[in-house]
């Protein structure tokens, strides 16, 4: 019989807690609010949740976590500008000692995109570009079944570098582009226009007019004509990096997660103009929504051990 996995995601606000039967299929426990600052109290939260659903599982259950920031297994640290409490600490180690059980951990993007893998969108295809767009944009890469995770646990990550144009051109006006510095330190990352506070920021900058992603968009299905700009030069500078990306590892389906996944539309102009700018385009669509959006962390994490 399988041994149950206990699954925890965890995000700079909440930690979202699960138990999982079998790899892929994850009964949700528990959510609560993640002490970030302070180790010994994130570290106690996730003891107290462990003991307090300790019948759902084995007093030796794995903990498989699906964490936000950059998480490097070969020296056993996250880096997540959100979660100070990682910092200076060897994560599965101090953990599995606390806990007295295994404990594997990958970045949710990674996770998510395991999940599409096996169970969702990417189902059967060799390589899987899991892009995420949510408030920024990052990514994970899954080739044949498995994550790679990169030198420092850095992969896909086509949000970061400077590397968004200064201007497009949109119905033959000349639009300058904000440049703006990202939280990894650089100017000009994608990561600062391509998500939905990217969206929020380019209308702002374009329109001087302060709304939300989502009232951005809702008036741009309705065709609202300064929404209708912003979203084109959006998709101006999401796209290029995005056919880049593309070219150079190859997927043969880039699943879409974060917030605009729920964008349908959205994602099919971005996949029409994506595959204008790549090597050997294909008729069928190459970029489409994930299926697991919301809980892809929980899901891809309940993967993680069995593949360890
Ligand atoms: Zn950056």
């Amino acid at each position: 019989m399988v041994k149950p996995i206990i699954c925890a995601d965890i995000g700079g606000s909440f930690i979202k807690f699960a138990v999982s039967e079998k790899p892929g299929q994850i009964q949700f426990l528990d959510k609560i609010a993640n002490p970030a600052d302070n180790w010994q109290a994130f570290s106690q939260a996730l003891l107290s949740l462990v003991n307090k659903w300790q019948s759902h599982y084995k007093s030796d259950s794995a903990l498989a976590i699906s964490t936000t920031g950059v998480v490097d297994n070969v020296k056993d640290t996250v880096f997540a500008g959100n979660i100070a409490a990682f910092r200076g600490h060897q994560i599965k180690q101090e953990l599995s000692q606390l806990l007295k059980r295994p404990v594997y951990i990958a970045n949710d993007a990674d996770c998510f995109t395991l999940a599409e893998t096996h169970l969702g969108a990417g189902k059967n295809h060799p390589i899987v570009l899991g892009a995420i767009i949510g408030t920024g944009v990052g990514g994970g890469l899954v080739i044949h079944g498995q994550i790679i995770e990169g030198r420092g646990g850095i992969t896909a990550e086509w949000g970061h570098g400077p590397i968004t144009r200064t201007e497009v051109a949109i119905n033959g006006r000349t639009i300058h582009l904000p440049r703006v510095r990202c939280g990894c330190g650089q100017i000009g990352c994608l990561d600062t226009l391509g998500g939905a506070r990217g969206i929020e920021r380019l209308h702002l900058h374009l329109h001087q007019q302060s709304l939300t992603s989502q009232q951005i968009i809702t008036l741009y299905k309705q065709a609202d004509v300064q929404a209708e700009l912003t979203i084109k030069v959006w998709l101006a500078v999401m796209s290029e990096p995005l056919a880049l990306t593309l070219n150079i590892l190859g997927p043969s389906i880039v699943v879409v997660g974060g917030g605009l996944a729920s964008e349908p539309e959205l994602i099919a102009r971005l996949d029409d103009k994506v595959k204008a700018m790549i090597l050997n385009p294909i008729d069928s669509p190459l970029i489409v929504p994930g299926m697991f959006h919301q809980d892809g962390g929980l899901i891809g994490a309940s993967l993680l051990v069995e593949r360890a």
